[in-house]
């Protein structure tokens, strides 16, 4: 069976940036279950495993906008140390959750001076180029009930 729109696939991944630095692996953590077509997974690992079968291995190599998208610098803003009351020791890469117009949004200390802390919005992997290694352990077809959750059940999906 090959990967089409509302297929489950079963895969171990690889995740490494241009530099060959290892960002994410399903080494160790167990295979990833997603549902095809879904937006599950980013676009771009998507397009390039439409079509693929079990046993299949692929390369891939992604562009920003089709990953985690460019880098937005006006995502960045500095704000007054004392928002963060109540927690003694800001510091770099700490993540907070920040209430905006558009949401909630991630946000991640970027620098810390003595009045003010600098956060940024953009999502850690923005900006960058992803590669991956894949290889494809399982395609089936997805159960009614996992169309309707719009994710996989089961081993290396969500357990509920
Ligand atoms: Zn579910």
């Amino acid at each position: 069976m090959k990967v089409s729109e509302n297929s489950v696939v079963v895969i171990d991944y690889k995740l490494t940036d241009n530099d060959g630095e290892v960002i994410d692996s399903s080494e160790g953590a167990g295979p990833l279950a997603y549902l095809h077509g879904m937006g599950n997974i980013i676009t771009g690992l998507e397009e390039a495993l439409l079509g693929k079968e079990a046993g299949d291995e692929v390369k891939a190599s992604i562009e920003p906008a089709k990953a985690y998208g460019e880098r937005q610098e006006d995502m960045k803003q500095e704000v007054p140390r004392d928002l963060f009351s109540g927690i003694d020791n800001i510091e770099l890469g700490m993540q907070f959750q920040s209430e905006t117009e558009q949401g909630p949004v991630m946000v991640t200390v970027v620098a810390v001076e003595e009045e003010m802390v600098t956060v940024d919005g953009n999502h850690p992997l923005a900006g960058v180029h992803l590669n991956f290694d894949v290889t494809i352990r399982e395609v089936r077809e997805a159960s009614e009930e996992e169309l309707a959750h719009g994710h996989v059940h089961g081993e290396g999906g969500h357990q509920h």
